[in-house]
């Protein structure tokens, strides 16, 4: 078998390989990446963005139901719309299409050598990749990166129908060329949520079934009140307190139980399963390198080194959080470790969003983590109902909060629910990371009129000082 040599040699195309391959390769390292499915990884291909572009194209039609049924408040008549599932899979696609060939043409233009193939460990510094239509291949590297990513978590009665059946992951449900005309989505995280939320307003009678009392369990509950409301507006009945026990012998129901043995069955078509996913580290022999592991995920250091020296990794694969972004700023560090840089990975915050209806995002800490951590802190809400911008499109609901120490007023973190907050993100994120206090945030010109003036209000609110409220 024909042995290649390499410096570093990642395992994985995703936001964390390909983000770690590119900065590795502008630093002079040379870089072989493998990946066995599709470059840009879960993110590109079946997460984060083909679920943006369905959420848009559902947002999209829904006004358009509105406007035909008479009920647009901004006086928009129009006929009742249709939806052509197979035109708007195909535009979604060429979203992702358009994308997953950037970072091809990034991977080329900065000499990184891209193996398409299925790799296998064989030790700390030897690689094996199974290639589709050539002979399998060896490449010997001094650094081995795993960037190997997380699969769907299947519950023990529904596990995934890979045949077109009936219960499917994130994946499927994200491709669907016919609309599901019930769909039960088992977990109300982000990825329910969204996707639940994303085929009602495309048409589905979507019911959502939570083994929690409330919805988001990861997030606070006063975020998660907008969502709810939401939810149940759009006709999604969401049952807590249950957990998905598997489908009817007819298979075209998802028997459900609650916590008292109260056991009922919900009608469905398709059921999607989007109880969480685990670090994918099966099926390309990691065991034989007997990493230290933090249960199922790769334990790193904050460098991201392994218990094994040349071994690091990065992403899903090393657990939570399991966020792109967070992967793709790992995959930095690494490069810049491997390129002799004294680097870490110790980020202050990592912004989440969920981008339900309303989105909700979180960074930083929240009041009761600041609680728990000791830190005497105030923290103040600004509402949207009093932001200018958020009135005139449309979305007075939901509110911007800051958390910041008490004696000193540095900010802590900050939540936020409500239409295009996601865009609210980086300017969180920039506050904490660059120590900001209320003061600085408070005294900072906000343009008028957007959402982000409710970020300057809540400062002001902290300190006694908002004009708007
Ligand atoms: P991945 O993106 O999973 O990439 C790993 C790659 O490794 C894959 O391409 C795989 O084929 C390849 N691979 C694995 N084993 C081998 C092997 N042995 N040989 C060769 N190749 C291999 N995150 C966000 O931050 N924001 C969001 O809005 C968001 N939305 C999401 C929505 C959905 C529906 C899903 C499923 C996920 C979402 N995520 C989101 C999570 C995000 O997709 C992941 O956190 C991110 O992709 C992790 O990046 P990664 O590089 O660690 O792994």
């Amino acid at each position: 078998m024909k042995t290649h040599t390499t410096h570093l040699l990642v395992i994985g195309g995703g936001p964390g390989g390909y983000v770690a391959a590119i900065r590795a390769a502008q630093l002079g390292i040379a870089t072989t990446l493998v990946e066995g499915q599709a470059l840009g990884g879960s993110c590109l291909n079946v997460g984060c963005i083909p679920s943006k572009a369905l959420i848009h194209a559902a947002q999209q039609f829904e006004a358009a139901v509105r406007a035909g049924s008479g009920h647009s408040p901004l006086g928009i008549r129009a006929g009742a719309p249709a939806m052509d599932l197979a035109v708007m899979q195909q535009w979604k696609d060429g979203v992702v299409g358009r994308l997953t060939g950037g970072v091809g043409a990034l991977l080329r233009k900065h000499g990184v050598e891209v193996v398409s193939g299925w790799a296998s460990i064989v030790d700390g510094k030897t690689v094996e990749v199974a290639r589709e239509g050539a002979e399998p291949a060896r490449w010997r590297c001094e650094h081995l990166l795993l960037a190997t990513g997380s699969e769907a978590i299947e519950l023990p009665g529904l596990p995934f129908d890979k045949g077109g059946g009936p219960v499917v992951s994130s994946t499927e449900a994200l491709a669907f060329t016919e609309l599901p005309r019930r769909l039960a989505v088992v977990g109300a995280g982000y990825i329910g949520l969204e996707l639940g939320t994303a085929w009602r307003k495309l048409g589905a009678e979507v019911t959502i079934i939570e083994a929690t009392s409330r919805v988001l369990p990861a997030y606070e509950e006063e975020l998660c009140k907008p969502v709810l409301a939401s939810l149940r507006r759009l006709g999604i009945t969401v049952h807590t307190n249950y957990s998905a026990e598997g489908m009817t012998r007819s298979s075209d129901g998802l028997r459900v139980r609650s916590g008292h043995a109260d056991e009922f069955v919900v009608p469905a078509d398709k059921v999607l399963v989007a109880v969480g996913r685990r670090p994918r580290t099966g099926g390309f022999n990691l065991e034989s390198l007997q990493l230290a592991m933090n249960g199922r995920a790769i334990k790193v250091d904050a460098r991201c080194r392994t218990s094994m020296q040349g071994v690091w990794a990065i992403g899903d694969v090393t657990g939570e959080p399991l966020l792109a972004h967070r992967a793709m700023a790992q995959g930095t560090v690494v490069a810049e470790c491997i390129a002799g840089q004294r680097r870490e990975f110790a980020p202050l915050a990592i912004p989440a969003v969920c981008f339900t209806d309303p989105e909700v995002v979180v960074v930083g800490q929240t009041r009761q983590a600041a609680t728990e951590a000791g830190i005497t802190h105030v923290s103040a809400h600004f509402p949207f109902v009093a932001n200018g911008r958020a009135l005139s499109v449309e979305a007075g609901e939901g509110f911007v909060r800051v958390v910041a120490r008490q004696d000193n007023h540095l900010i802590l973190g900050w939540q936020a629910v409500g239409a295009g907050v996601s865009e609210l993100a980086a300017a969180f994120t920039h506050s904490i990371e660059m120590g900001a206090r209320l003061e600085d945030v408070g005294a900072i010109i906000h343009a008028h009129p957007t959402l982000g003036e409710a970020m300057q209000e809540a400062a002001l609110r902290a300190l006694g000082q908002a004009i708007h409220v």
